[in-house]
């Protein structure tokens, strides 16, 4: 069946001609403009765009943070602990309770303690920070925990008289606290993922970039996608980082129309809000200067990216402070020299090593803008407030910018990310930077054409063009003209492969059976 898509405009992607007044599909993709469509999706009061491509966010994470509880709204800690009760007492005694999205940024400057948690009662306890690199847990939560291990990259807080103070940093939250929370079953990942996928897609994502683990691909993503019962494009990045690096496995993965494998993840550094982004000089508000982790810190980048290269994947770098930043370009510079690399949040560069990321892509999440930016005078100082989120200065030398979300970390809405990159809002309501704003044309090929080059499927999708997947999605209003800052577009509909996945105007209740 043909479907011809109306629309009071069809930004297709494509340079050459980016307006259409409509777009014909069958059989799943974008086809050439036939004049004889068997059915038509009357869109004609709306915008329609490629779908939108999430270049960097953690979809089964994501979709279990969706049934966590959510933190992100408390700014006080009475309000704290009165979500922690409420949850509490809506959980079967024994389980697990397990909650995120704290900011001591929103709790006045206040980090938690386990005494936070007390509402939690006697069962375990645990909340992440909304980094996700920041732990907390409550005393019954660390009895099963070893307090005395020493780990490089991590940090148990201890009271000035030794008492642990339930705070996991980094690497001890991973690799201490983290085994010892039950993992999810099966089901529940399935379901999970289900969640995300209906998260995303009422969001506009037709395609995301996925930082997963190789047993969580194997298990459940991929025998999904599989299935067909994914109503998501899926191009994973596997989190793996023991030696050897498990390629014959990542091979062995199923390729099909909506899950391909891509490539592999390693950490430079950790974050501007724990502080633990490696720098050139040191914090304003503490003596540190943040670290280099795994193989930055080890000396062995390059060579982990070489294998990653030579085995046919890309290598994609956590990368926030601007010495991890050039470390990892040193590295690709020695090794990748087809410009693979994804360069992974690059929140903090030095204006020293602009030029040098011509060609290259940095894969930026613009809404952590939103979340950082009042931040950064303080922990940064002044004079390098000319380092942070350089949008416009890294189109200006040339290199290819991928927008996404890092979801769960931070909001997954490409519309709040394009906000912030084309207004420069924050969350504090003000504007930040704004020399750096992007025009909406530029913020929208971050999240279409830019990232689907990111993630090596620029011929697939991103573009709405004969033989390119009909994933698209239709906005309420122009986004090339609207007012960004107070009224941004919403979406009403989004399609995966032709099929409408998310319909918020009823476009499809008797529309695609319309045979004309
Ligand atoms: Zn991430």
């Amino acid at each position: 069946m043909r479907v011809r898509v109306e629309a009071r405009g069809v930004w297709t992607g494509d340079p050459e001609t980016p307006w259409a007044s409509h777009a014909e599909l069958a059989d799943g993709l974008f086809a050439a403009d036939s004049g004889d469509p068997s059915a038509a999706l009357p869109l004609g009061d709306f915008w329609v765009l490629p779908g939108l491509i999430d270049s960097h966010l953690h979809l089964l994470m994501g979709g279990l943070s969706l049934a966590r509880l959510d933190l992100s709204g408390v700014s006080t800690r009475a309000e704290f602990e009165a979500a922690i009760s409420e949850r509490a007492s809506s959980l079967p005694s024994g389980a697990w309770l397990e909650a995120f999205g704290w900011d001591e940024r929103r709790l006045g400057g206040v980090r938690p303690d386990a005494s936070w948690l007390r509402m939690a009662g006697n069962r375990c306890a645990v909340a992440w920070r909304c980094d996700q690199h920041v732990a907390l847990a409550n005393e019954r939560a660390m009895a099963g925990v070893d307090l005395s291990a020493q780990v490089p990259g991590g940090v148990i807080e201890r009271a000035p008289n030794g008492t642990p103070t339930g705070i996991f940093i980094e690497q001890a939250a991973w690799r201490v606290l983290m085994p010892s929370i039950p993992a999810p079953s099966s089901n529940a990942k399935q379901r999970a993922l289900h969640a995300a996928a209906r998260h995303l897609a009422a969001l506009g994502v037709t395609s995301c970039g996925a930082m997963e683990y190789l047993a969580d691909l194997e298990g459940t993503l991929a025998p999904l996608a599989h299935r067909g019962t994914m109503p998501l494009r899926v191009f994973a990045t596997i989190l793996d980082r023991d030696r050897p690096l498990p390629f014959t496995r990542a091979r062995a993965l199923p390729t099909t129309a909506t899950f391909r494998t891509i490539g592999f993840k390693s950490f430079a550094d950790g974050t501007l809000g724990s502080s633990t982004a490696a720098m050139k000089s040191h914090f304003e508000d503490s003596a540190g200067s943040g670290e280099l982790v795994e193989h930055a810190r080890e000396g062995t980048l390059s060579a982990w990216m070489a294998e990653v290269l030579a085995a046919g994947f890309s290598p994609s770098v956590h990368a926030i402070g601007d010495r991890a930043l050039d470390e990892v370009l040193r590295a690709a510079q020695s090794v990748d020299h087809d410009h693979r690399t994804r360069f992974e949040h690059a929140q903090i560069v030095d204006p020293a090593s602009l030029a040098h990321f011509a060609g290259r892509t940095l894969s930026m999440q613009p809404f952590h803008k939103a979340t950082d930016a009042p931040l950064v005078a303080r922990r940064l100082g002044v004079a390098r407030e000319d380092r942070v989120f350089r949008f416009r200065e890294f189109v200006r030398h040339g290199a290819a910018l991928a927008f996404g979300s890092d979801w769960p970390i931070s909001s997954a809405d490409p519309i709040q990310g394009m906000r912030t990159a084309i207004t420069g809002a924050a969350l504090d309501g003000r504007t930040y930077w704004t020399s750096q704003n992007l025009t909406p044309h530029e913020a929208i090929a971050a999240y279409t054409t830019g990232a689907a080059a990111c993630l090596s499927s620029a011929s697939h999708v991103g573009r709405i063009a004969p033989g390119f997947h009909a994933d698209f999605v239709a906005l309420d209003r122009d986004p090339l003209s609207c007012d960004w800052l107070d009224a941004p577009p919403k979406v009403v509909l989004t399609a995966i492969s032709g099929r409408v996945i998310y319909d918020a105007i009823g476009a499809t209740t008797d529309s695609t059976s319309t045979t004309r």
